[in-house]
C-alpha cells in the first residue's frame, strides 16, 4: 500500500508520502535491497514485461520499491505528475537534456552554471550537434532577444552557484512559452521547500538530492520532476537504458533525509539571513550576497518567488590569501564543497568548484579571488556569529 494525499500539506507529505509497507507492517521504510524481482509464474513474467502494473517492477536499473516510495515522496512535495530519481544530480541534468534533445536543436541556457551543468551545455551538446546560446540569466532582454521559433527549450539555475544571481522564473518561463520552448530548472540552491518552480512556469524541475534533500552529507542523489508524459514517455526509456539509476540504498537515506527537510531547510535560512546581516559589518567583508538582503540586485525577484532568502551566501573579502586565512581560523564551519548539509562549509570557488574555468570566465561570472561561499548548516547561530566573526578578524 502507497501512501499519499495530495490535501496533505508538505511536513505531512515530507514525513508519510509514498511510503510502502509490506505484510510486516513495519513502522520505518524498508530498503528493497534487490536488483530484481520473482514473479510467481511465467506467465506473469510475460504480462509484467507486455504492461507494468501500479506498484510492479521488473528491474531496479527501471525502477525499486525504496526508489519508487522517493520518487512519489518528492513529487508529492513538488506538486509534480511524476518523478524520475537517479544516482546523482548530474545523472538527473543529464538526462533530462539528453533525453529530450537531437542534433539540429536549439537551445538557450543561462551562463552561471555549476561548474558540471556548464560542461554539459556548452562542451557536451554542441558535440551532438546542438546549438546553445548562452545569456545573462538575469537580463529578461537578452533572453527574449535569444529564445527563437525553433528553440526546443531554456536551461537555468534558479539560484546560481556561487554567486547567488537568482532568474525571474516566471518571466523567464513567459518568454520561452511564448515561443513554444520547454523550461528545464535546476532548483538546487532554492529548494523545493522555499520554491515551488512548477507554479512559476517550469516544466521540468532538477535536483540534485546530495545537497539539502540528504542534508546530512551522506550520498549522492538526484531527480527530475515533470508531467506524466515527459517522465514516462522521454525520460524514463532514456535512463532505464542508459543506467543512471538510483541505488536504493541511497533512496531510503534520501527519504529520511526528507522527514526533516522543511525544518532543517527553514531553520538554516533562519540563521543565513542573521549571518549575512551581522557579517556583513565585518570591516574585512566587503560585499555580502544574500538574497534576503535588501542590497542584493536581485531582492524583489527574490521575495517574490522565493518563501525567504536560502540558506546559502557569499563573502566577498580583500583577495585569496585573506580567504584562505578566514576558511582556515573558522573552528566551527568545515572547508569542503557540499552544500545543504547539517554542517557549515565554507568553499573558497576560485581554487576549488569553479578552479577549471578561466580567470577570464570566472571573472565575468563574479568569482573573484576574495569570494568564498558559505552553506549555512544547523549549529548554534550564535555560535556560528562568533566563531565566523572572529575567523574574519584574522582575514
Ligand atoms: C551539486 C549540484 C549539482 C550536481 O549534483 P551531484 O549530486 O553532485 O551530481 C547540480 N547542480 C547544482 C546547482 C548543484 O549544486
Amino acid at each position: 500500500m502507497t501512501s499519499s494525499d495530495n490535501s496533505w500539506n508538505d511536513r505531512t507529505k515530507l514525513v508519510h508520502s509514498g511510503a510502502r509497507r509490506s505484510q510486516y507492517g513495519e513502522v520505518a521504510e524498508s530498503i528493497y535491497l534487490t536488483q530484481g524481482f520473482v514473479y510467481p509464474s511465467a506467465e506473469a513474467a510475460e504480462q509484467r514485461f507486455v504492461e507494468l502494473g501500479q506498484d510492479e517492477f521488473i528491474y531496479a536499473r527501471y525502477g525499486n520499491p525504496t526508489v519508487a516510495a522517493f520518487e512519489d515522496r518528492i513529487a508529492a512535495l513538488e506538486g509534480a505528475e511524476a518523478a524520475f530519481a537517479t544516482a546523482s544530480g548530474m545523472a538527473a541534468v543529464n538526462g533530462a537534456l539528453f533525453s529530450m534533445l537531437k542534433a539540429g536543436d536549439h537551445i538557450v541556457s543561462s551562463r552561471a552554471l555549476f561548474g558540471s551543468c556548464l560542461y554539459i551545455v556548452e562542451a557536451l551538446l554542441p558535440r551532438f550537434g546542438v546549438e546553445v546560446t548562452f545569456v545573462d540569466g538575469t537580463d529578461l532582454d537578452a533572453w527574449r532577444d535569444a529564445v527563437r521559433d525553433d528553440t526546443k527549450l531554456v536551461f537555468f539555475e534558479t539560484m546560481s552557484n556561487p554567486t547567488l544571481e537568482v532568474i525571474d522564473v516566471a518571466a523567464v518561463a513567459e518568454i520561452a512559452h511564448a515561443k513554444g520552448a520547454l523550461v528545464v530548472a535546476d532548483n538546487v540552491f532554492a529548494t523545493p521547500v522555499l520554491m515551488r518552480a512548477m507554479t512559476l512556469g517550469v516544466d521540468v524541475v532538477i535536483y540534485s538530492a546530495t545537497k539539502h534533500i540528504d542534508g546530512q552529507g551522506r550520498c549522492l542523489g538526484g531527480v527530475v520532476l515533470g508531467s506524466e508524459d515527459f517522465i514516462r514517455g522521454t525520460l524514463e526509456p532514456y535512463l532505464k537504458h542508459t543506467g543512471g539509476a538510483l541505488s536504493p540504498f541511497n533512496a531510503w537515506v534520501l527519504l529520511n533525509g526528507m522527514t526533516t527537510l522543511d525544518l532543517r531547510v527553514r531553520a538554516q535560512a533562519t540563521s543565513a539571513a542573521q549571518l549575512a546581516d551581522s557579517l556583513a559589518e565585518h570591516p574585512a567583508v566587503q560585499r555580502v550576497i544574500y538574497p534576503g538582503r535588501a542590497d542584493h540586485p536581485q531582492h524583489a525577484v527574490s521575495a517574490r518567488q522565493m518563501q525567504n532568502g536560502g540558506t546559502m551566501l557569499a563573502l566577498e573579502l580583500a583577495d585569496k590569501e585573506a580567504a584562505f586565512r578566514f576558511l582556515n581560523a573558522s573552528n566551527i564551519a568545515v572547508i569542503s564543497n557540499n552544500l545543504g548539509d547539517a554542517r557549515s562549509i565554507l568553499t573558497h570557488p576560485t581554487t576549488t568548484t569553479h578552479q577549471r574555468l578561466s580567470e577570464e570566465t570566472r571573472l565575468e561570472l563574479g568569482i573573484t579571488p576574495g569570494l568564498v561561499r558559505f552553506s549555512v548548516g544547523l549549529e548554534d547561530v550564535a555560535d556560528l556569529t562568533a566563531d565566523l566573526l572572529a575567523a574574519l578578524d584574522q582575514a
